[in-house]
C-alpha cells in the first residue's frame, strides 16, 4: 500500500515537454544526461522537442538538417527502454510565412508524440535571439508585439501544431506593453486557441531571462483558464540541469490562475492528469 502521509514519496513533477539535444548547436548534453536530470528531480516523463530541420536553410544555424532528422530519431529511441521516466518524441517547429508547405508535407508523417509550434522571427528578425538586441531600440514594441500574435494566429490556423510554446516571447528582453493593449491584442487569439483544441505551455525559461516571468504571464494564464485552454510545462532545456527548472513554482503559479489540471500527450493524442499537490 502507498504511504500516503509520505508527501515526497508520490509528489512527481508533472512531465518536462521543452527538451533540446546537441543537434540544435546551441544546446549541451546527451539525451541520456537529461534522462538523468529528469529521474533526479522526481519526474516521470520527458520529452525530446529539438529544433525542426528547415530544407529551405531558414535559421539554419540553430538546428538539425534534414539529413539528421533521423539520428534525431534514433538519439531518442536508443534511450526509450520501458523503464522510468518514461521518454516522448516531440519536435519545436518553427512557423514563419513560407513554412506552410513543408510543414504541411512533413510534420503529420512523422512519429512525434507532441508538436510544439513557436514564432522566433518576425519578417527576418529573430527578435528573441540576444545578437539581435540592438534592432529592439528602432522598432514600435506594440507594433511588434501586434506582428507577432498575428504569426501566431497564422500558426494557430495551420492546425498542425499540438501546444504553443513560448506564448508571450516579446517579452523576453523586459519590452512589455500595457495590460489593455495586450488583452486587447490576445483575447480573440486565445478564444480561436481555445477552439482549435491546442494548449500552451507553460515555460519556465522566462524566468532565467531578464523579464524574470514565465511565459505566459499571470494575465494570460488567467484567461487562457477562463477559455478552458489546456497547459503543458517546459523547461526549454538546453542543458541537462535546466530539465524541471523551477517546475514547483510553476505549478503553484497553474494553481493560482484556477488550473486543476495539465496536458499528456502520446502519439499526438492528449489526455488530462491532475497537477502534483
Ligand atoms: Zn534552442
Ligand atoms: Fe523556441
Ligand atoms: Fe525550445
Ligand atoms: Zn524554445
Amino acid at each position: 500500500m502507498p504511504d500516503l502521509n509520505n508527501k515526497t514519496a508520490d509528489t512527481e513533477l508533472p512531465p518536462d515537454y521543452h527538451i533540446h539535444t546537441p543537434l540544435c548547436k546551441h544546446a549541451t548534453g546527451t539525451p541520456a544526461d537529461y534522462r538523468a536530470a529528469a529521474r533526479s528531480v522526481r519526474m516521470g516523463e520527458l520529452c525530446f522537442t529539438d529544433h525542426a530541420p528547415d530544407p529551405s536553410g531558414y535559421d539554419l544555424k540553430h538546428r538539425m538538417t534534414i539529413l539528421q532528422f533521423p539520428s534525431y530519431v534514433l538519439m531518442v529511441r536508443s534511450i526509450q527502454d520501458g523503464g522510468s521516466p518514461r521518454v516522448l518524441l516531440g519536435i519545436e517547429a518553427d512557423y514563419y510565412p513560407g513554412a506552410e508547405p513543408f510543414l504541411r508535407d512533413w510534420l503529420p508523417h512523422q512519429p512525434f508524440d507532441v508538436v510544439l509550434g513557436s514564432v522566433h522571427y518576425i519578417n527576418d528578425w529573430g527578435f528573441d535571439n540576444p545578437d539581435n538586441l540592438y534592432v529592439w531600440d528602432s522598432v514600435d514594441v506594440k507594433g511588434v508585439w501586434r506582428q507577432y500574435f498575428s504569426l501566431v494566429r497564422s500558426l494557430v490556423e495551420l492546425r498542425l501544431f499540438d501546444v504553443i510554446t513560448h506564448f508571450d516571447l516579446p517579452k523576453k528582453f523586459g519590452h512589455r506593453i500595457r495590460d489593455t493593449d495586450l488583452k486587447e491584442m490576445v483575447q480573440p487569439l486565445l478564444d480561436r486557441i481555445a477552439k482549435a483544441g491546442m494548449a500552451i505551455e507553460i515555460n519556465t525559461s522566462g524566468w532565467r531571462r531578464k523579464v524574470a516571468e514565465a511565459y505566459p504571464s499571470p494575465l494570460i494564464l488567467n484567461l487562457m483558464r477562463e477559455r478552458g485552454i489546456p497547459i503543458t510545462f517546459g523547461s526549454d532545456a538546453h542543458a541537462p540541469e535546466d530539465v524541471g527548472y523551477a517546475f514547483d513554482k510553476a505549478v503553484a503559479l497553474a494553481r493560482e490562475a484556477g488550473y486543476g489540471h495539465f496536458r499528456r500527450y502520446c502519439a499526438r493524442q492528449s489526455s488530462l492528469c491532475p497537477l502534483p499537490a
